[in-house]
């Protein structure tokens, strides 16, 4: 399982589950290597230690977590990536702890049993930046998709980790808030996704201010299927989709009543 260098210093890996990516962001050098941000890391256990084993031969010793939200695919953890705080928003961390069991059945009767107490062990992060020796990276909290959704803006490198939202294989999947807490959501990501020059969704593949696939054009999709949504029509791009998706559209029409 090798990574993607999406931009000096940031990699992606990319889960054969769900097109589910985990991102580690390079800081500064330590004692013991150099420091790593480990964002979202998912999902299957081998995946898991394939991680370790990439970041300890590339000399990247792990200083601090983040989990975007407190869904059972973004709070996973491995004992190998060690002991550093696992940040996420306040809302996030209480969430998953509200929910570690819930988190843990969500992931199958197989998810072995030395992992399942690592499942959500998050601790709230005072503050709207990641508190390290590496590049400044801040959080963007709103409320769609899931309460408490944060996202990580890596200034320096202009790499929005997005979380669940702005996905080339998944439409909006609103939550708690409905459409409106969504669209809500979207406007206060809007900023960074046009600085941003990389794009990193929770599932599915990175958006490149210099390709075809942009980051705002990720944003204007979301945007497109919401209001073609509220306003009654079917989106063309769900004809040949898969059966969850139109399952996941015929759910999103609920919010509309
Ligand atoms: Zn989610």
């Amino acid at each position: 399982m090798e990574p993607l260098e999406v931009a000096r210093g940031v990699w992606v890996f990319t889960s054969r589950i769900m097109h589910t990516t985990t991102t580690v962001v390079a800081g500064e050098p330590t004692s013991g290597g150099r420091a790593a941000l480990l964002v979202d890391p998912a999902w299957e256990p081998d995946e898991l230690v394939a991680m370790a084993d990439w970041l300890e031969r590339t000399g990247l010793t792990v200083v601090a977590g983040w989990a975007t939200h407190a869904h059972y695919d973004h709070v996973l953890w491995h004992p190998r990536f060690g002991a550093a705080p696992r940040y996420a928003t306040p809302e996030t961390a209480r969430r998953a702890r509200e929910q570690q069991r819930l988190l843990v059945t969500g992931l199958g009767p197989d998810w072995p049993a030395d992992l399942a107490p690592l499942v959500g062990d998050v601790v709230a992060l005072a503050g709207d930046r990641i508190p390290w020796d590496g590049p400044v990276v801040r959080v963007v909290e709103h409320r769609a998709h899931a309460r408490g959704h944060g996202a990580l803006w890596v200034e320096d490198a202009g790499v929005l980790v997005a979380g669940d939202m702005l996905s080339d294989v998944e439409i909006p999947i609103p939550d708690d808030e409905g459409l409106a807490g969504y669209l809500a959501g979207l406007d206060a990501l809007e900023p960074f996704v046009r600085e941003a020059a990389i794009l990193v969704p929770g599932h599915g593949s990175v958006a490149d201010r210099a390709a075809a696939d942009t980051p705002i054009g990720r944003l204007e999709q979301d945007r497109g299927y919401l209001d073609r949504l509220r306003g009654g029509a079917r989106d063309s791009r769900l004809r040949d989709a898969p059966d969850w998706l139109r399952d996941q559209d015929e759910r999103n029409r609920d919010w509309l009543t």
